[in-house]
């Protein structure tokens, strides 16, 4: 059995896990991250690999920038149709970027890997969570490929393991479960044309959610987001049920003379996921605390922000000496003040249901009333919490706009 110590142990190697441990390393924590995959190129497949504004500033931190625009990422502005017309999701100042995984998750863990402090081990699979005499989570176990034991003492253990999360599962951490009742499935393309191009484009067919998205070395992802009553559609022949989901969509892409370079990928349990994201010595950064419904391209943004927030509580605590439950509290109270409205709201349109009144006379206003357009905007870039975004006044003037486009119509 061989053995560690370590302030922080980060189970889990992807956004989320290498974020956090570079952030808490630069401000002279000892963090060790267990990631089970073995090879320094692992990178998650089922994304469509979106980054959300919100995002930004935390890229720009961790100093990515640069690597990013060498990598050829994509500035990720964005067109919304729905029945109602056109509007543009683009806000004035932040963008976010689209990079696909197999380009950003190495990245991160390069960075992590070379950030003086943290300790990346791949091939360890952690099994358990230990615990002191009190109780209280105290590093984790864990087995390598060959079959040899693992131990990390640390005095904080971090859950970046992604929806499904071992460490919490192990903790007795259950999430509170919304069902998702869409069905997604994505392609990637080379040499397609988009009529939006360089924008990337979401269609709201109502209650389905289609979108091409610009990636890297023009790489689009084309995904849709079906209700799941469309499954045995989907089972019978995927291919053409996806195919089937484009067609009447205005600047529909044309498919057939794109050239395919990627299977069709589906993916059917995509439940709404949360738990407390931090608890006396032990913290979920990422997907780990909250998985939202994937229709919002919102999880690797979330998977940031979050680690900057856990970092910028237990750093201190850490470094100086401060209270760690203390810290850990505050990064929890944080984690729900900003996450809770938005997942909430995804949640519950995850249940495939259609347009419901307000999102009526937003989608009806967005085109017409750029403060509305600018509202749909800002709650996609998730910069902010869900409660600061859609406030009242904002909320009934977009209504106004709606209403006087309709008496006047
Ligand atoms: C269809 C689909 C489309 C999506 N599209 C987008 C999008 O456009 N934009 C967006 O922002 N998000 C999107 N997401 C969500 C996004 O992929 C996740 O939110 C994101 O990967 C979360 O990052 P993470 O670091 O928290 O977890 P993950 O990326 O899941 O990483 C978890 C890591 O933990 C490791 N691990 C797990 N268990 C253990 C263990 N026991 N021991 C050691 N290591 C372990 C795994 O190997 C993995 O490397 C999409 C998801 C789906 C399903």
């Amino acid at each position: 059995m061989a053995d560690a110590v370590s302030d922080v142990v980060v189970v889990g190697g992807s956004i989320a896990g290498c974020s956090t441990a570079t952030l808490l390393a630069r401000q002279g924590v000892r963090v060790t991250v267990l990631e089970k995959a073995p090879g320094p190129e692992h990178h998650k497949v089922v994304c469509s690999h979106f980054l959300q504004p919100g995002a930004s500033p935390v890229l720009r931190r961790l100093g990515l920038e640069e690597q990013f625009v060498a990598a050829g990422a994509a500035p990720n502005r964005t067109q919304g149709w729905s029945r109602y017309g056109w509007f543009s999701l683009h806000q004035e100042g932040e963008h976010g970027w689209n990079l696909r995984r197999e380009k950003l998750d190495p990245m991160l863990r390069r960075l992590a890997a070379a950030t003086p402090g943290v300790a990346l081990q791949q091939g360890l699979t952690v099994d358990a969570v230990l615990r002191d005499d009190a109780g209280r989570p105290c590093g984790v176990g864990a087995r390598r490929r060959d079959g040899e034991r693992v131990e990390v003492r640390a005095r904080v253990v971090v859950g970046a393991d992604g929806r499904g999360s071992d460490v919490a599962r192990l903790a007795g951490v259950p999430g509170r479960v919304l069902p998702n009742r869409r069905i997604g499935y994505m392609a990637y393309y080379e040499n397609m044309a988009l009529a939006t191009a360089p924008d990337s484009v979401v269609w709201f067919r109502d209650p389905e959610v289609s979108y091409a998205f610009l990636n890297d070395e023009g790489v689009v992802v084309l995904a849709v987001f079906a209700a799941a009553e469309r499954l045995p559609e989907f089972k019978a022949d995927g291919e053409a049920a996806f195919l089937t989901s484009f067609d009447g969509l205005p600047n529909r892409p044309d498919i057939m003379s794109a050239r395919r370079i990627s299977p069709l990928i589906g993916r059917l349990d995509m439940p709404n996921v949360r738990r407390p994201a931090a608890l006396p010595g032990l913290a979920f950064v990422g997907d780990a605390a909250q998985a939202s419904d994937p229709l919002w391209g919102v999880g690797c943004g979330f998977a940031l922000q979050t680690a900057e927030w856990l970092a910028d509580a237990l750093g201190p605590a850490l470094a100086q000496g401060g209270d760690l439950d203390r810290a850990l509290a505050r990064y929890r109270r944080r984690h729900r003040s900003f996450l809770l409205g938005h997942h909430l709201m995804m949640s519950e349109y995850s249940s495939g249901r259609r347009f419901n009144g307000l999102e009526k006379l937003i989608f009806t206003a967005a085109p017409r009333h750029p403060p509305t357009a600018a509202l749909v905007g800002e709650m996609a870039g998730r910069a902010r919490p869900l409660h600061r975004v859609m406030t009242p006044p904002r909320v009934a003037r977009t209504a106004a706009a709606a209403i006087r486009h309709r008496t006047a119509g």
